[in-house]
């Protein structure tokens, strides 16, 4: 029995670890993977004290100090969380079950797909949602960028410089910040496709061409790229605990302002809670005052 088990290792995960540890708490983190979003991040220019650093270099820093201290890691994927009835929560992964007095889940986001015909076929082959992971091998091909959200906007930022020409698929109006819109606007090789829906997606082995069309226009236009990054957004990764807590319209996790679920003893923290903004430093922020009143939580129970 644990004092507390976290789910997900990202900012939000790493920092609840460290806060809990040094309240000498017996942590538990479970996590598929150290670094969540952030390895799909090239330029952070927004965690204080660094006024310039990739995702992978910020994850390698936040692992480190991790490791720090007595934080006891399970490489492992949760499938289900429930409650018993003395009140204690039992975890399910792929491979093990634990038990928690406590749990903090701060899984994160993952990110949503289109749903047209071929997306599954060619995911892989074609088909990629991380830029900075992927765009490398798409150097002197073109290739199309869907959404119009910060996320497309700087993914078609930076495959701008690698690609030979990127299409930039916008359904609707920006929804970006100005400053990732005058970047955009500088780079040469992007064509913006505004009002334009994503349809069909073809190719043999690999991606060949990507149908859209606008019905506004009445016009449907065949992209000749290898590559597709899609960008529209990211879903909640709450399933595993779908039936055990309150979650919101988007499927977040409902939290007060102090982390706290509805059920006594649950919180959650960063992207995967109700918090309307979803940035690193906000979720490293949630992640310690979750970790701060799971301690509490246990002192008033003890
Ligand atoms: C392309 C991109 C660029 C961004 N750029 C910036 C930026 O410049 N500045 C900024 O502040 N923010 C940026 N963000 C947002 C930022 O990355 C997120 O707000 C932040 O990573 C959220 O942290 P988190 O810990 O809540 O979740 P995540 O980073 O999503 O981490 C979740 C963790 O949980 C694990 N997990 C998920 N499900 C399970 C499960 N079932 N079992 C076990 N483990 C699980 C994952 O493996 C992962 O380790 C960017 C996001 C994207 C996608």
């Amino acid at each position: 029995m644990h004092d507390l088990i976290i789910i997900g290792g990202g900012p939000a995960g790493m920092t609840a670890a460290v806060y809990a540890a040094r309240k000498k708490m017996d942590v538990l983190l479970i996590t598929k993977e150290f670094g969540g979003q952030m390895m799909w991040t090239r330029e952070i220019e927004n965690y204080l004290g660094f006024q310039y650093i990739t995702g992978p270099e910020l994850i390698n820093k936040f692992e480190e100090h991790v490791k720090k201290f007595p934080v006891n890691t399970r490489y492992e994927e949760v499938i289900r969380l429930s409650v018993a009835e003395d009140g204690a929560f039992r975890v399910t992964t792929d491979q093990e079950k634990y038990q928690g007095k406590t749990v903090i889940i701060a899984s994160g986001k993952r990110p949503r797909r289109l749903g047209v015909p071929g997306e599954e076929e060619f995911t892989g082959r074609g088909v990629a949602y991380c830029a900075t992971c992927d765009g490398p091998l798409y150097a002197g091909k073109a290739v199309a960028v869907v959404g119009g959200g910060n996320s497309a906007l700087q993914a078609a930022i930076e495959l701008s410089g690698i690609a030979e020409k990127v299409y930039l698929v916008v359904r609707g109006a920006y929804k970006a910040d100005p400053v990732v819109v005058d970047k955009l606007e500088a780079a040469a090789n992007v064509e913006v496709l505004r009002g334009y829906t994503a349809r069909e997606i073809a190719g043999r082995d690999t991606v060949e061409r990507f149908r859209i069309d606008s019905k506004e226009r009445g016009e449907e236009k065949e992209l000749d790229v290898q590559g597709i990054f899609v960008e529209i957004g990211l879903d909640p990764n709450s399933e595993f605990a779908r039936e055990t807590v309150k979650l919101n319209r988007y499927n977040e996790i409902a939290v007060d302002c102090r982390a706290c679920s509805n059920i006594p003893g649950l919180f959650a923290a960063g992207d995967v809670a109700s918090g309307p903004d979803k940035q690193i430093i906000i979720a490293a922020g949630d992640g310690a005052k979750a970790a701060l009143v799971a301690y509490e939580y246990l002192l008033h129970r003890r």
